[in-house]
């Protein structure tokens, strides 16, 4: 059907909101990486936290987010090649933790079209079940 999900529309209006705002707001994110918001860190070190995200959509579904706020994957540059690379490597060692031995799911949602709704960069990691292809 047409209609967009609650997740695809919060993601649009947030993707709106941006262009009228400059410069890059502090997001929510912000304040779980200060601990002035409450949130389930199950990682942290210099560079990176990963928490429980508070909407999963599978069993075990977790968000590995850098301590520096980048917005959005289409605004890295070749600076970033080393944090990017601790990002992925500590999701695959944070899922090996959880015990997501069968396979699971890394994703980052981009922009308006990617159903990106906080903007500071984060790794969805998301196992526990079985997951469709194609994404929707
Ligand atoms: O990729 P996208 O920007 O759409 O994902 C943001 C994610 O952050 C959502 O899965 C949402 O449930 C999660 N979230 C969270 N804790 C918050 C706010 C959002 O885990 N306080």
């Amino acid at each position: 059907n047409g209609d967009p999900s609650e997740e695809v529309q919060r993601a649009q209006r947030a993707a709106a909101g941006r262009s009228i705002s400059s410069p890059v707001p502090p997001t929510i994110f912000t304040r779980i990486i200060n601990k002035s918001l409450p949130a389930e860190i199950i990682y942290e070190d210099d560079k990176c936290l990963a928490f429980r995200d508070v909407n999963p959509q599978a069993p075990v579904h977790f968000l590995v987010i850098p301590r520096s706020p980048i917005p959005q994957i289409s605004h890295v540059n070749t600076g970033d090649t080393e944090l990017l690379g601790h990002l992925l490597v500590t999701a695959s060692v944070l899922a090996k933790k959880e015990g997501l031995s069968e396979g699971y799911r890394l994703v980052i949602n981009d922009g308006k079209h990617g159903s990106q709704s906080v903007y500071h960069l984060h790794i969805h990691v998301i196992g526990g079940r079985q997951m469709g292809w194609p994404p929707g």
